[in-house]
């Protein structure tokens, strides 16, 4: 029933219970390296804290009291008295980082007579003043909960009546009236003194952290990160180093490499004469750490050595926290930094080049969410808006929308349908809501360790920081640029990859990817035991899912071919047409157009299975909407009557009635899929013979193809067969005529109930099953694809019926049962069967992770989700 370590007592691996910062701060101690003295409180003492509040003064006060003492003697400072004041700070620290989200206080032990002494013992009276309006200032907000603005405005004031431009210039006089200022404010609003006595501090200041674990932005901050909410945060108590005293100290951040690109430099900003967390709530813009190699050259090159050593020994890349005081380094923190999609790629590949890590520890540091994010549009190469503002390039990606001044105007414009991007002189944890709805941040002020710079890293959205030459009036609602002026609801892109912000909107391009990306996947496709297929109905699609890495086409859909504006009317023709006859002539050249895509689509996937699925639809789809021609004919006939309109007006009428005749109550369950294959055999037959004859023609190319038919909605074995005796006729016919054998296959889809009983005997005359989970989950739940989500799938995820939409995650208990049972049957009659999934479901992770456990052999899905299917395939084997 330990509640109370020193860092001397700790290491890496108690994350649980020191929370990370403390589990790390006393690692490094472990380590040998400059940590100022400290100790931590469990987070197993703030869950019980949290339950009941006594718990800190009977149970663990003691050992607080006592580790204070031991800080004593290893600093040489006395706590609550002179020579040399002990300071302590209060970090909160949870067992996964949260930054920025829970609160610290620092400088606690200040008060009127120790402040002398620290002034004494400095001889600085504007450094010891500095600390305590600090200290008063954040211990009023984190212990008393009182605006930030309150303080910030006495502070403003100051500066402007004497036309100082940064805090670290306030001389002692005028510090001395802030502080009093700023007790005066604590004292009126909180109705009491401001604590003396640094014990009663340092209680006060440990039950607020304690309960800063239940703030809002850190509940947000969970939620968005599906992080539990009963873990608790650890305390870190610390003995105080100065930043803040002179030229010769200064405090910063740094990371091991650029979180943004992922390159390998030490990346990072400090600003001299500074405190905590002056860097990164972006007060001032702060100085690249490059330029501490010329400022303070031996200080620079201990950072290098210690940061360097901390990211061998962690094998990952670290975001360290440290403070120079007199020329004396010290580091505060460190952690796997916070980095974009990108910069993840980038560091987990050059680590296994430089044999930091192994591939399968590689494939582990990419998250599929990152992975999704992987593919951020850019803006093209022609640019023709005018630039506002250059920044800080702080999060890669570009993105256009509506320029709001407010978290709050961010969300609600986000929920009136709107794109938004937040432009802020700042952002603080407060504004989390805000940049969680927005396509995009812009600062003016902040560097790219600034909160917003991490917070958009991690939710992978564009960010430009440090704008400098922006000024933004929050109240009026203007942007004022160099040479232009904005407000809100104006349009802007941004482009974080280069740090450029535009007004109006610029094209934006779909990404390309990078070669670290390709190498990433290659080792993913080497642990994979799914290949990752692609959903493309076009020789674009088939193109890019190449490009992606796409090992087949798992579904070319043909009647998105049939849609197209030039096929649409032969199409209504032939729907339309009254005889067989006509019909075929209809059929006859929709074939040459059909075969002309597939040949492009067999092209550019030579040597890849490219499976092609038959006409699904129903066929009213195919013809104009009821009401629209309704409303034309109206319109027509009162017009005056010519007999070309008299035509005209006699077929829209015929449309008409076909589509009545068409019509039915559940078109998805009617006549629709391999139905009109048995009823319209012609139809089937024209697009078996233009897959044949693009196959015979790439072929004749020297080109390897490999087409594979696919029958929708197959819930019988009968008609299976129907269509295996249809394509294998069609088949010797073109060997036949030609002398040349094509490699196809012929397979279903399994997409109805009825087909998953009956598969053991469907699999007798097919060569491949693909799951089409869409309908498949359609037909198991009898939820209509169509109408379920917004009718009444929200209430049931909010009552808790459902967990998931199994329209987005595959709903294993049910669907991915039957599909279970489909792969067992499937394989009794044909062991080697040949099986995958084409629905939605092909490009999300959890469903993916599920399609490895049946044992699937390929996952199809859109190109854009290549590289996570990819990526999660990977990790679905390791
Ligand atoms: P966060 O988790 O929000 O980063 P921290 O607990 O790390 O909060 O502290 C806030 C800031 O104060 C950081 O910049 C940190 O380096 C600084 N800081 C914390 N403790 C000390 C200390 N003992 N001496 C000097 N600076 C400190
Ligand atoms: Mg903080
Ligand atoms: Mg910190």
């Amino acid at each position: 029933n330990k509640y109370v370590y020193d860092f001397e007592e700790g290491n890496a691996t108690m994350k649980d219970l020191l929370g990370s910062k403390g589990a790390n701060l006393s690692q490094m101690v472990q380590n040998g390296m400059p940590v100022p003295p400290g100790f931590i409180v469990t987070t197993k003492a703030c869950v019980e804290f949290l339950e009941g509040e006594s718990f800190l003064v009977d149970k663990i006060w003691p050992d607080i009291q006592k580790a204070i003492l031991r800080m004593e003697a290893k600093t040489g400072k006395k706590w609550g008295s002179g020579p040399t004041p002990l300071l302590v700070s209060v970090r909160s620290g949870a067992p996964v980082s949260m930054p920025g989200m829970m609160d610290s206080v620092l400088n606690l032990g200040l008060n009127r007579d120790t402040l002398e002494y620290m002034a004494e013992a400095s001889q600085n009276r504007r450094f010891a003043l500095d600390s305590y309006r600090r200290l008063i200032q954040m211990f009023g907000e984190v212990v008393a909960g009182l605006s930030p603005d309150l303080f910030e405005k006495v502070l403003d004031e100051a500066k402007k009546k004497n036309n100082l431009l940064y805090d670290y210039q306030i001389p002692a006089q005028i510090l001395e009236e802030i502080v009093a200022a700023y007790l005066h404010i604590y004292e009126s609003h909180t109705h009491s003194s401001f604590p003396y006595d640094p014990w009663k501090q340092l209680k006060m200041a440990l039950a607020a952290v304690f309960k800063s674990w239940n703030n809002p932005r850190a509940i947000t901050y969970r939620n968005l990160h599906s992080i539990p909410h009963n873990l608790g945060t650890a305390v870190s108590i610390v003995s105080m180093v100065f930043g803040n005293l002179n030229e010769q100290c200064g405090t910063g951040v740094c990371f091991t490499r650029n979180p943004s690109d992922g390159s390998a430099d030490l990346y990072g900003e400090f600003l001299i004469n500074a405190q905590g967390e002056d860097v990164v709530a972006g007060v001032r813009t702060p100085i690249p750490i490059s330029e501490l190699r010329y400022m303070m050259a031996d200080m620079f090159n201990q950072l290098v050595d210690i940061t360097g050593s901390l990211e061998r020994f962690y094998k990952d890349m670290q975001d360290v926290e440290f403070t120079i005081e007199n020329r004396k380094l010290y580091i505060l923190q460190t952690r796997s930094g916070k980095r974009s999609a990108e910069a993840a790629v980038r560091i987990a590949h050059d680590m296994v080049q430089e044999n930091l890590i192994g591939k399968s520890e590689a494939l582990t540091r990419v998250t599929p969410r990152e992975a999704e994010l992987l593919l951020h549009k850019q803006i093209g190469s022609q640019v023709d808006v005018p630039l506002v503002a250059e920044g800080l390039p702080a999060s890669p990606g570009a993105c256009s929308g509506m320029i709001v001044f407010s978290p709050e105007a961010a969300v609600q414009w986000n929920d009136e349908g709107k794109n938004v991007i937040l432009v802020r002189p700042e952002t603080s944890p407060d504004d989390i809501h805000g940049l969680a709805v927005a396509e995009g941040v812009v600062t003016s002020r902040g560097g790219m360790t600034s909160h917003a710079a991490v917070v958009a890293r991690g939710m992978g959205k564009p960010c430009v920081s440090g704008c400098e030459e922006l000024f933004i009036d929050v109240d009026e609602k203007v942007l004022y640029g160099e040479s232009l002026i904005l407000k809100e609801g104006d349009i802007i892109t941004v482009d974080g990859s280069n740090g450029r912000v535009y007004a109006g909107e610029a094209p934006l391009v779909d990404a390309k990817i990078t070669k670290e990306l390709s190498v990433f996947l290659q080792w993913a496709d080497e642990a994979a035991s799914l290949e990752v297929w692609a959903n493309a109905d076009t020789p674009e699609d088939a193109r890019r899912a190449r490009e992606f890495g796409a090992k087949g086409i798992g579904l070319c859909r043909t009647e998105h071919m049939f849609m197209a504006q030039d096929r649409l009317p032969v199409m209504e023709h032939m729907i339309m047409a009254p005889d067989k006859e006509s019909r075929l002539k209809d059929l006859e050249l929709l074939k040459e157009m059909q075969k002309n895509d597939f040949a492009d689509i067999f092209r550019e996937m030579s040597g890849c299975p490219v499976i092609i699925r038959l006409l699904d639809p129903p066929l009213h789809e195919f013809l104009p909407k009821e009401n629209v021609i309704r409303q034309q004919l109206f319109e027509m006939q009162r017009e005056k009557e010519s007999p070309a309109q008299k035509k005209k007006i006699l077929e829209m009428e015929a449309v008409l009635k076909k589509i009545e005749m068409l019509k039915e109550i559940n078109p998805m369950m009617g006549f629709r899929g391999c139905r009109l294959g048995i009823l319209h055999p012609e139809i089937y037959e024209a697009q078996i013979r233009a897959i044949f004859e693009a196959a015979l023609l790439v072929l004749g190319e020297r080109k390897a193809v490999f087409p594979e038919i696919m029958i929708p909605l197959v819930g019988l074995s009968e008609e299976m067969e129907i269509f295996r005796e249809m394509v294998d006729r069609i088949a010797e016919e073109y060997y036949k005529s030609t002398g040349i054998i094509v490699d196809y296959k012929v397979g279903s889809m399994i997409e109805v109930p009825h087909s998953v009983l009956v598969a053991d005997k469907i699999a007798k005359v097919a060569d491949f099953f693909s799951f089409g989970t869409n309908d498949l989950t359609q037909a198991v739940f009898a939820y209509s694809r169509d109408d379920a989500e917004s009718k009444f799938l929200r209430a049931y995820l909010q009552k808790g019926i459902l967990q998931e939409n199994p329209f987005h995650t595959l709903d294993r208990e049910g669907v991915g049962e039957m599909m279970r049972l489909c792969v067992k049957k499937a394989r009794e009659t044909r062991q080697n069967m040949s099986l995958g999934i084409c629905g939605e479901h092909g490009g999300n992770p959890e469903s993916i992770a599920f399609c490895h456990i049946i044992g699937l052999n390929y996952v199809s899905c859109s190109p854009f989700r290549i590289p996570v299917a990819r990526l999660a395939a990977a990790q679905a084997a390791l």
